[in-house]
């Protein structure tokens, strides 16, 4: 479980520096932090010169803070002509700063201001896990770990250029300086990676000697006479560089939009391939979707799965909005009301233990939660208070629009077979004629993505879903969503959606009128009282589409296994066989409008070889190979 966060209070010393009450020092000297941040982290890790000419670089810093490191990178980024292509700067933070507070600590900054702009209005919601907020057109990436840094660093896979190892005095947080810490450091670094910090402690150079590096005293930033310079000359790990950046991915549902996107953003060529025609976003298809987060008591994996999705979904839809794309969605809020009295005790324990912000979870009793409604409901819950609905062919749209002119979209065009040789992945109509070619592939086309690259370890169902438009006229929509084993939206252009049927093993693709009616008794266990009986399932619309579900529900994103190589002995997700440029996104369950960003994000980040937008535990419980190595485990375990 992740520990609760904890913002840091704003608070100062005498001569106006930020100070931290937690750790009684200030937050950098008091002749300036943004001096201190050139002389010391720029210069003193060789910089702008050393990302000069480089299509990627990347930064790893110990402590947030205030955030005036980072913003004096991006600031030298952007006077730099040279800079590198892309800079990802990956800061760890434990008490990070509310945004108002963050405000006005930039506000004593003005040089800085247009950019602090932009930060105070990407900063995420106050929550554990790792946050990747981008600028500049995605070409400053900024990745968050609000975490402990010891944790932090375990969980995090990157490997940096350059680190700033900054924090509170080593003799206050001596944490920060351990010996464990600089090993997670290391462990964290490219091959020849330099480090720079203001400390010259004796404990510190020991420290970093002790993880691989070669510290040096030179001169510091005054009132300090000395700091550290060093360089890894020990360990570290070398980041994956793509050869070819060619891809084609198999189906334009909102997974394929995603990767497809994601891709294309990073100079990517990508053939997308549909077997359906295009459909418009303003035309016929009336379906949107709920996406929110779950909260367990225990913080689970998979409660931190949805976490993660849920912050990268906001962000992504945000991003597509400022960059013009037109996407029909609304975050209104969304209620799950406990099923019964057990439930609603979990359900406040969870946000007792938590200390999750209001604005991302909170309990409501019943007559709360009908007031955010605005109907009568039959139970209170937990309020989310920025989640909501969004039609996902807008999304799928917004997508296509923003990958640009790097992406070649062929609808009505079915990929009946993919094969590999000496020049790639290749892709055969159903008469045999090559589709397209590219050295990597993304099969995108949910539970169909097994039939084109058969994984004997994995088993993927289809699961019947069937909604229900119920018209505004004969019924009173809250304005919220409401979740109660199934869901209800507010009336959209004249029309409320509730649903959902899960029927398994169940291939009919008609709506039904026992469906309608299994959606309706859903209803009237939100909403009780007359409405739901006054509608007639028989007189009622929907539509049916199929859920691709894994036995543990969660997605498969990344590379697919060789399962007729020969398995290592002791296997690790590591050291499993793959097959060559050949990934998957697929496996959404209930939940693609959650997860296919930060699906399309983590595939991308891997194959470019970036810092991986979540923590390792999350990356590897989604990974394809999990299903063979449970099996390869069960079958070399010795019974008991
Ligand atoms: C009734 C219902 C309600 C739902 N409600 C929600 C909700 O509220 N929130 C939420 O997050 N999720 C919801 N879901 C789940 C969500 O719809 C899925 O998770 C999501 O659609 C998965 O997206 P995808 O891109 O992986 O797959 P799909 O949307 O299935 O897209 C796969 C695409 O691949 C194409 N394809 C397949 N094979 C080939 C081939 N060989 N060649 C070319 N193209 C191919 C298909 O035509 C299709 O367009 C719901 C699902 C159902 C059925």
């Amino acid at each position: 479980m992740s520990a609760p966060l904890v913002p840091a209070p704003l608070a100062f010393a005498a001569d106006g520096t930020p100070f931290s009450e937690a750790f009684g020092d200030v937050y950098h000297s008091a002749e300036g932090g943004p001096g201190q941040a050139r002389h010391v982290f720029l210069a003193g890790n060789g910089l702008p010169e050393r990302w000069r000419g480089r299509r990627r670089f990347t930064v790893l810093e110990t402590g947030f803070g205030l955030g005036l490191n980072f913003l004096v990178t991006w600031d030298a980024w952007r006077a730099d002509a040279g800079c590198c292509e892309r800079l990802h700067f990956v800061s760890l933070e434990k008490h990070p700063f509310t945004r108002h507070d963050l405000e006005q600590l930039h506000a004593r900054h003005p040089e800085f201001a247009p950019l602090a702009a932009q930060l105070h209005s990407a900063w995420p919601l106050l929550v554990p896990g790792v946050h990747r907020l981008e600028f500049e057109g995605g070409r400053v990436v900024l990745t968050l770990a609000f975490a402990d840094a010891t944790h932090a660093l375990r969980e995090l896979r990157l490997a940096a250029d350059a680190v700033f190892l900054d924090g509170f005095d080593p003799r206050r947080n001596p944490e920060l300086w351990s010996p464990e810490l600089m090993r997670g450091v290391a462990r964290a670094c490219a091959p020849g990676a330099t480090a720079a910090t203001w400390s010259a402690a004796a404990a510190v150079r020991e420290a970093l000697r002790s993880a691989g590096f070669e510290p040096q005293k030179h001169p510091g930033f005054a009132p300090k006479r000395d700091m550290l310079r060093a360089r890894l000359v020990r360990g570290g790990r070398e980041a994956a560089a793509p050869g070819e950046r060619r891809a084609l991915v198999v189906g334009a549902g909102i997974a394929g939009a995603a990767v497809s996107e994601r891709l294309c953003a990073r100079g990517w060529e990508v053939t997308l391939i549909e077997r359906q025609p295009r459909r418009p976003a303003d035309g016929p298809g009336r379906h949107a979707g709920v996406f929110h987060p779950v909260v367990t008591p225990d913080d689970s994996l998979f409660a931190r799965l949805t976490r993660a999705g849920f912050l990268a979904a906001l962000a992504r839809w945000h991003a597509l909005q400022s960059a013009g794309q037109a996407l029909v969605w609304d975050a209104c809020g969304v209620l799950q009301l406990a099923r019964d009295e057990r439930e609603e005790v979990a359900q406040r324990g969870a946000i007792a233990t938590l200390a999750l912000p209001p604005e991302y979870a909170q309990h409501a009793s019943r007559n709360e939660a009908s007031a955010y409604a605005g109907v009568p409901l039959a139970a209170g819950g937990l309020w989310f208070a920025s989640s909501g609905w969004i039609r996902p062919l807008s999304l799928i749209d917004a997508q296509l629009a923003a990958a640009g002119a790097r992406l070649d979209a062929r609808f009505g065009c079915e990929a009946a077979r993919i094969a590999h040789g000496p020049e790639g992945w290749t892709a055969f109509d159903r008469d045999g004629r090559a589709i397209a070619r590219a050295p990597v592939v993304v099969l995108a086309n949910a539970a169909e993505a097994l039939r084109l690259a058969p994984q004997r370890a994995i088993r993927i169902r289809r699961v019947r879903g069937q909604i229900s438009f119920l018209p505004r006229e004969r019924f009173a929509a809250p304005q919220v969503v409401v979740l109660r084993g199934g869901f209800v939206l507010p009336a959209l252009r004249g029309e409320s959606i509730a649903g959902a049927s899960y029927d398994f093993d169940d291939d009919d693709p008609s709506p039904r009128t026992s469906s309608h009616a299994g959606n309706l008794e859903r209803l009237a266990r939100i909403l009780p009282g007359a409405a739901a009986a006054q509608l007639d399932p028989a007189a009622l619309e929907g539509v049916v589409g199929f859920r691709a579900v894994a036995p543990d529900r969660l997605p498969l994103i990344g590379a697919l296994c060789d399962e007729d190589a020969a398995a290592p002995g002791n296997p690790r997700l590591a050291t499993l066989p793959r097959r060559e440029g050949l990934y998957g996104s697929f496996a959404f369950g209930s939940r693609g409008l959650l997860w296919a960003g930060l699906g399309a994000e983590l595939l991308a980040s891997h194959l470019e070889g970036e810092p991986l937008p979540l923590e390792a535990r999350l990356g590897d419980a989604l990974d394809p190979g999990r299903y063979w190595l449970r099996a390869l485990r069960r079958a070399t375990s010795v019974p008991a």
